[in-house]
C-alpha cells in the first residue's frame, strides 16, 4: 500500500462517501503524511461544493433571471464581478452600467460557476480566461449570447454580451437618419465601385449601419461577400466568413479568397493592418464596392488615418467615395421628460453651433422606466461625406485637415455637431449628452 497514490477522481469518490472502508482507510493514512494530497483534497472539496451549489435550483434560477432581466431591459451586456466580500451584478443599458443585485460571495461563486457551465467554459480552469456562446430562448425570441470570463484575485468576472438581431439589424427608420442623410447613404450604397467607410469609436453603432447598407443591396442581382471578426449575425443573401488568426485565416488571406468569388460588394469588418487595407483599396479601384469600418474620431480624420497607415494619396483619392462618421447619443426618457428654460451653457451652444442660447430643451427627471438615468434608448448622430472631385483632388495633394473639412461639407448634409444640435433643438437629447458624446469639454 505504500506506493498507493490517489487521483482526483479517487478524492471525489472519497468526499462523496462512495469508497469501501478499506479504500477510505488507505486514503486517510496517505492524507496523514502527505501535505500536497491534503491541499489537493481541499481544492477538490471546493470544486465539489461549487459544482453542487451551482446545480441547485436557486442558482440556476438566479443565473437565468439575470440574463432574462438583461434581455428585457434591452441591455447590451450582463456583468457579474466577484469582489472581496461578494458579487455585483450589473446591466449595461444604453452604454451605461446599472447595478441590479449584490450577492454573498458563496452565492456569487455559484452563479459564476453556473454561467461558465451555460457558456460551456471549462468550470475547473479558474485561473485562465475563457470564452463561450449560448443560445438563449426568451419568449418567441432566440438570442445569441457571448460569454467571456476573466480571472481575478477574488474569483474574476464574467461578461455576457447579448447579441440581439432586432437591434443590430435595425430597419432604416430606426437608425435616426435625417431624410437627406438617408438619401446620401442610398446613393453611396448603389455606387458601382469605390470604397465607403463607416467610422467612430467602439460601440458607436458602426456595424449596425454597415449591415443596413449591405441589406439595402442584398437580394438585388448582386454577389455580396463579407469578411468579419467574427460573424455575429446572419445576413440573408450575404456569404459571410470569419477571420481566425490563430489558424492563419487573416483578413488578407480571406480577401484573396473572396476576390476569386466574383463579388460585386465586399464588406469587411474593422481593418487593422495595411496589407488588408491595400487589398481593399485595390478591390475598390478594380470595379467592386468595398464597405468597411474604421476606428477614427470623425469623417475627415478617416482620410488622414488612411494616409498615416501608409496608403498612397492617389490611391485614397481614387478609391474613397464616401465616409460616414457616427456616434450614439442617449434619448430623453419619454416617461419623465420635462421642458427646461435655463439658457444653454455658452461653450456647449457654441460647439454645437446653436445661435440662440435661450431655446427651450428637454431632459428626463429620472423614473423607474429609465433606471433613474433620465434617458431611454439611443439614436445615431451622423456626418456623411460624399467625396466630390474637389475633395478627391485635395486628398491627392495632401491638403491639411481643415481644408479637407471645408471641402467635405459644402452641401446640405450636416456635420455631427449640426446633427446633434438638431436633436437638442427637437428635444430628442440633452445639450450635456450631445456635448459628452461629441467629446466637447465645457
Ligand atoms: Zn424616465
Amino acid at each position: 500500500m505504500s506506493d498507493f497514490s490517489p487521483t482526483q477522481d479517487d478524492l471525489v469518490a472519497y468526499l462523496r462517501g462512495q469508497l469501501t472502508a478499506a479504500e477510505s482507510g488507505a486514503i486517510d493514512a496517505r492524507l496523514a503524511r502527505d501535505e500536497r494530497l491534503r491541499d489537493l483534497l481541499e481544492r477538490t472539496r471546493e470544486v465539489l461544493r461549487i459544482v453542487t451549489e451551482s446545480t441547485e435550483d436557486s442558482t440556476v434560477r438566479r443565473a437565468n433571471d439575470y440574463l432574462r432581466r438583461g434581455i428585457e431591459a434591452g441591455a447590451s451586456d450582463v456583468h457579474l464581478d466577484l469582489e472581496r466580500d461578494g458579487g455585483v451584478v450589473r446591466l449595461r443599458i444604453d452604454g451605461a452600467l446599472h447595478e441590479v443585485d449584490r450577492l454573498p460571495i458563496a452565492a456569487a461563486r455559484a452563479v459564476l460557476a453556473r454561467f461558465k457551465t451555460l457558456f460551456a467554459m471549462p468550470p475547473e480552469n479558474t485561473d485562465l480566461p475563457a470564452d463561450g456562446r449560448l443560445a438563449f430562448g426568451h419568449g418567441e425570441k432566440r438570442l445569441d449570447l457571448r460569454g467571456s470570463f476573466l480571472p481575478g484575485i477574488h474569483g474574476g468576472r464574467l461578461c455576457a454580451r447579448i447579441l440581439d438581431q432586432t437591434t443590430a439589424l435595425a430597419p432604416w427608420d430606426k437608425l435616426g437618419l435625417f431624410p437627406e442623410e438617408e438619401a446620401a447613404l442610398q446613393r453611396l450604397a448603389r455606387l458601382p465601385h469605390g470604397m465607403v467607410t463607416v467610422t467612430g469609436p467602439t460601440g458607436s453603432g458602426k456595424t449596425t449601419l454597415l449591415y443596413a447598407l449591405v441589406r439595402l443591396l442584398a437580394g438585388e442581382a448582386i454577389n455580396c461577400v463579407s469578411v468579419e471578426d467574427p460573424v455575429e449575425f446572419d445576413l440573408p443573401w450575404v456569404a459571410q466568413s470569419s477571420v481566425n488568426p490563430a489558424r492563419g485565416v487573416t483578413f488578407a488571406y480571406l480577401l484573396r479568397a473572396v476576390l476569386r468569388q466574383d463579388p460585386d460588394v465586399i464588406m469587411v469588418g474593422e481593418i487593422r493592418d495595411l496589407e488588408s487595407l491595400q487589398m481593399l483599396v485595390q478591390c475598390a479601384i478594380t470595379g467592386h464596392l468595398a464597405l468597411t469600418t474604421l476606428h477614427t474620431y470623425n469623417a475627415v480624420a478617416t482620410i488622414s488615418r488612411l494616409l498615416d497607415v501608409g496608403l498612397e494619396p492617389f490611391l485614397v483619392s481614387s478609391s474613397l467615395r464616401g465616409i460616414v462618421g457616427m456616434r450614439l447619443v442617449r434619448k430623453v426618457c419619454p416617461e419623465c421628460a420635462e421642458e427646461v428654460r435655463a439658457p444653454l451653457a455658452a461653450s456647449v451652444a457654441e460647439a454645437l453651433g446653436i445661435a440662440d442660447r435661450g431655446i427651450p430643451w428637454r431632459r428626463g427627471r429620472g423614473c423607474t422606466a429609465c433606471h433613474q438615468s433620465g434617458f431611454r434608448g439611443r439614436t445615431g448622430v451622423y456626418e456623411i461625406v460624399e467625396v466630390s472631385s474637389a475633395l478627391a483632388d485635395a486628398i491627392a495633394a495632401r491638403e491639411p485637415e481643415p481644408t479637407l473639412r471645408e471641402l467635405a461639407f459644402t452641401g446640405t448634409l450636416p456635420t455631427m455637431q449640426g446633427h446633434a444640435a438638431r436633436l437638442v433643438i427637437d428635444g430628442v437629447t440633452t445639450p450635456d449628452e450631445a456635448a459628452r458624446v461629441l467629446g466637447i469639454t465645457w
